[in-house]
């Protein structure tokens, strides 16, 4: 009973709005005021002492392409400067030979991991919000993690390869001298985070066609390029192999997929 007053303070700071109001007129009512702080203390006591893994921390998550790109071509040729280069401003993406898109993968996988990180506690952002528009451009995917400050960003894709390769890969920047070369270390060691969660998780093997060790380097990348957070996109595997493709329609290895990313993220902002 003695944690009385610092549990109510501790309460007050953290809803300071809800507190500002009842604070004064509790120490005017006299008698009514421990009374009240009491009721106030029991739901919080319950609440605040279990902290989430991941409390504090914010994410943004790139769901790669957007099902209404095909629709608009205009606004998707569109050249965007990435810093070493203009590229389009964003692409349809790949899909699988029976016609499952990558955007409609990228969009259900970032929502499941969405829901997953937000249940551990962080402040989730997405790109996009649903897989019907066109867009964003590569430029304002790797803006929105910067202005929200994001303590990682990780954008989500599938390859679309010969039939025969196999694999997944992770992508990291390279310095460019360029706003993204301040968290190349750090994004360094977020992509291996990603790719051991990853590669454990999922049981899928290193890409057999791209990269070494399943890590990519790449200095071609505007949503890497233009980023002043952490990040990596992820490279889930190739939807032209026949393989692949047949797990990455099935929702049940995509929520896989997406509890191997969350704990790849929380492994990192951990660390
Ligand atoms: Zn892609």
């Amino acid at each position: 009973m003695r944690a009385l007053p610092a549990s109510v303070l501790a309460v007050c700071g953290l809803i300071a709005s809800a507190c500002g109001g009842t604070g004064s007129g509790g120490a005017a009512a006299g008698q009514a005021a421990p009374a009240t702080a009491v009721q106030q203390q029991a739901p919080a006591k319950e609440a605040l002492p279990k902290g989430k893994p991941l409390d504090g921390k914010v994410v943004v998550i790139d769901p790669g392409h957007n099902g209404g790109n095909r629709r608009d071509p205009a606004a998707i040729n569109r050249k965007v400067n990435v810093l070493t280069k203009w590229k389009p401003c964003d692409t349809t993406g790949t899909a699988t030979n029976d016609g499952y898109s990558e955007a409609a993968f990228t969009w259900d996988v970032s929502t499941r991991l969405a829901k997953i990180l937000k249940s551990r506690g962080a402040t989730v952002e997405l790109t996009r919000s649903s897989n019907t528009g066109v867009g964003p451009c590569i430029t304002e995917r790797a803006a929105i993690g910067n202005k929200a400050e994001a303590d990682a960003a990780i954008s989500v894709h599938a390859d679309g390869s010969a039939p025969g390769n196999r694999g997944f890969h992770v992508i990291i920047p390279k310095k460019i001298n360029g706003p993204v070369d301040k968290v190349v270390g750090k994004s360094n060691k977020l992509g291996l985070a990603v790719r051991d969660a990853f590669a454990k998780g999922t049981g899928l093997p290193y890409s057999t066609y791209i990269g070494r060790d399943a890590l990519s380097h790449r200095n071609d990348l505007g949503g890497l390029n233009l980023s002043t957070v952490p990040k990596v996109f992820i490279e889930s595997g190739n939807m032209r192999n026949a393989v692949e493709a047949a797990k990455f329609r099935d929702p049940k290895f995509r929520q896989t997929i997406a509890v191997a990313l969350a704990n790849g993220l929380q492994h990192y902002l951990e660390a």
